[in-house]
């Protein structure tokens, strides 16, 4: 047993895995441009504060899971790592103001977020989020823009048969109304609710529409849903979003216990799921409205909405489906030597060849140059460069490793002809 291992919950990504996170992340980052958001950083922790207020504190995410920092001193501020970028990204939109700039702000961030999880597979306690916000827009249009932009990145990704749910939770005109109906109704069935419920049914009812609870399927399927409660403005919406999906062609399922249990969420809510997983608690990813929020954190009322995606989720659904997720590049070149000691002439050459951009590896082991192109050739190594007794003339061996041939260079065309043959081999 290693004496030091990776916290419970995280993992180290190996190469391997951080390869396909990489092609995520940069699949990611390459549709955010395409759809007019900017890329920004928010601090990986905050003060709890901002995920209080920004998240909920009836939230499971703040209850039970909200990862907090040992104050430093006694009158330090509190602090904890992000659960998720929303509240940094909507702290960062007031304090900032970017009320100012022309409307929508149309902000992403990807990395690394952190919850006090119970660490299960597809649930751990650093994981990589993408996460796109869009403010200053109230919709139903862009609802539908955002919706498509993570429909497309699960298609482009290679997740196959992602099925959108969709929902509207109603505003703050019909939504209270809705509320009452609803706690009225879990009311009458007070005794049959397990312990947990019925605690959350005075703090925060909808949330019992979210319960994982198998003793609460029946009451959920039998309770009022907020689709047969909502005003006319937000019924006008919520068809609205619809039309636009249908004209981009995005496949959804209205899914009316699809809630988000806070009062700054409005109207528009909407999970990714893999198909035939829909019912399990783990979404591929999910976002929504949230006209609220943003003057709950200070700012001018101002409407939003946005998704995270959860980057792990999809790395495990590759997986399982047989895709490979990323391909490490292998080096285009190994620089091997037929004198064993002689080191340096390797190193200057994979020197020379780095600072033309090209990828190789130096075989700096004393080994016997038989056993360097054995590693070449399990590396994937496309050539080696062999350095002998033509260096003298300042020529050296370019071997090509899949063909089998090998010609006399001169050093100063080396980085060139490997550029080329990179080029004709998409290599390197
Ligand atoms: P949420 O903010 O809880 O809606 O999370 C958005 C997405 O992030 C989820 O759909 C998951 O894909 C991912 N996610 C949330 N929590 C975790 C976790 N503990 N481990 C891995 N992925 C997570």
């Amino acid at each position: 047993m290693p004496p030091y291992r990776a916290p419970r919950g995280t993992r180290d990504l190996l190469p391997e895995t951080r390869a396909g996170l990489s092609r995520l992340e940069g699949l990611a980052r390459s549709l955010a441009a395409r759809y007019g958001y900017r890329e920004m950083e928010i601090p990986l922790f905050e003060q709890t504060a901002v995920f209080e207020r920004g998240i909920g504190e009836t939230t499971d995410v703040i209850e039970k899971e909200l990862f907090r920092l040992a104050p430093r001193s006694e009158d330090s501020e509190a602090w904890a790592l992000r659960p998720e970028a929303t509240a940094g990204v909507v702290r960062a939109y007031v304090q900032h103001g970017m009320q100012t700039w022309p409307q929508p702000v149309k902000l992403t961030v990807v990395g690394p977020m952190f919850r006090y999880d119970r660490p299960q597979a597809g649930r751990y306690r650093q994981f990589w989020q993408w996460d796109v916000e869009v403010m200053g827009d109230p919709g139903p249009g862009v609802d539908a823009e955002v919706i498509e932009l993570g429909w497309r990145f699960y298609l482009e990704a290679g997740v196959p048969e992602v099925q959108v749910l969709v929902n509207s939770i109603g505003d703050s005109a019909c939504r209270p109304a809705y509320l009452a109906t609803l706690k009225a109704y879990f009311a009458r069935h007070e005794a049959e609710l397990p312990e947990l419920e019925r605690r959350r049914l005075e703090m925060n009812p909808l949330r019992l529409l979210d319960s994982k609870d198998p003793a609460m399927a029946v009451l959920i399927a039998a309770a009022p849903m907020i689709s047969e409660c909502l005003c006319e403005a937000c019924e006008a919406h919520f068809a609205s979003v619809r039309a636009h999906l249908d004209a981009v062609g995005v496949p959804y399922r209205i899914e009316p216990t699809l809630v988000r249990g806070l009062d700054y969420y409005a109207r528009t809510a909407f999970e990714y799921y893999r198909r035939g997983a829909e019912g399990q608690q783990q979404a591929l990813g999910g976002g929504g409205r949230y006209d609220g929020l943003i003057e709950l954190l200070g700012g001018r009322p101002t409407p939003g909405i946005g998704f995270a995606l959860g980057l792990d989720r999809v790395l495990l659904a590759l997986e399982e489906a047989g895709a490979e997720a990323g391909r490490e590049a292998p080096p285009l070149a190994l620089v091997a030597g037929a004198d064993p000691a002689d080191t340096v002439s390797r190193l200057r050459v994979a020197s020379l060849l780095r600072a033309e951009g090209l990828s190789v590896r130096a075989e700096l082991a004393h080994r016997k140059l038989g056993r360097q192109l054995e590693t070449a050739s399990k590396e994937h190594a496309h050539f080696a460069v062999i350095i002998g007794d033509e260096l003298a003339e300042g020529n050296v061996q370019l071997k090509d490793l899949e063909a089998g041939t090998q010609r006399l260079v001169p050093l100063a065309d080396l980085a060139r002809e490997l550029a080329r043959a990179a080029k004709s081999h998409h290599h390197g």
